[in-house]
């Protein structure tokens, strides 16, 4: 069976002292074979939560990264140094830099070859606006986030890569899609990934949902058929909050 995956996006959150004492809560979590869990800490806190996560069956991951290994690119981190840090994930073309830093699909697409040629992981967000649910485009817009950020990368078996599906109005904004909904555009995206890549790898590549996940909601959204885990930002930041949602039950209707 497929392993869910939990994600915490912690954003620009916790500076040294908080990230140690969360990541201390953490690792007291019971953590099972089926659900992957992911941490994404600010940069400057990855190498100490690199240190306190050995031994523990949590993965390290980055929220960016740079596409080159090196160069005259300040104030950027490339996918060497990650690895360096152990880290196994990197979240790419979040809406929060698409909208405020400019990125672009082109761009996530550099990021998420780089990333999965320095065999890190990357967690590509794709995501509708209000405006753009509204006008009855999110799909042509997620269609296109889907095929130009994945344009000319080669998969072996899917495991090389994981899509979130974030709608922008659905981040930090306490406004949840309905299971519904989030079931409908992970199952769109995973027609997409079948017309790159053939069913058996598009089958393998984890679809995440992510938009003000919580313990209320989580179980709803992971009994979806085509939800296959979670990317989360203010739930992730307190340890029992997270901890519900990697414990999450399986409902059936
Ligand atoms: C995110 O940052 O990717 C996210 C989904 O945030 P939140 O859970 O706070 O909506």
């Amino acid at each position: 069976m497929k392993q869910t995956l939990i994600a915490g996006n912690w954003k620009m959150n916790n500076g040294l002292s908080e990230t140690k004492a969360l990541i201390e809560d953490l690792k007291k979590i019971e953590i099972q074979d089926h659900c992957e869990v992911v941490i994404c800490p600010p940069f400057v806190n990855l190498g100490m939560a690199s240190q306190l996560l050995q031994g523990f069956n949590i993965k390290l991951g980055a929220q960016n990264m740079h596409y080159q290994d090196k160069g005259a690119y300040t104030g950027e981190i490339s996918p060497k140094m990650l690895k360096d840090l152990n880290a196994t994930h990197v979240i790419i073309g979040h809406s929060e830099r698409r909208q405020y830093f400019g990125e672009t699909n082109e761009l996530t697409n550099k990021k998420t070859g780089a990333a999965i040629g320095h065999g890190l992981r990357p967690i590509l967000c794709v995501g509708e606006t209000l405006a753009q649910r509204e006008g009855q485009i999110a799909k042509k817009i997620v269609r296109r986030q889907v095929i130009e950020g994945l344009k000319d990368i080669r998969l072996q078996s899917g495991e090389e890569v994981v899509i979130a599906y974030e709608p922008v109005w659905a981040i930090g904004t306490g406004k949840t899609a309905t299971n519904d909904e989030a079931n409908e555009m992970c199952e769109f995206i995973r027609q997409v990934l079948s017309e790159l890549f053939g069913d058996n790898i598009a089958d393998a590549i984890k679809i995440l949902y992510g938009g003000s996940v919580n313990p209320k909601n989580v179980d709803g959204l992971m009994s979806e058929k085509h939800i296959d885990g979670a990317l989360v930002g203010g739930a992730s930041l307190k340890a029992e909050d997270f901890s519900r949602l990697i414990h999450y039950q399986v409902v059936r209707p």
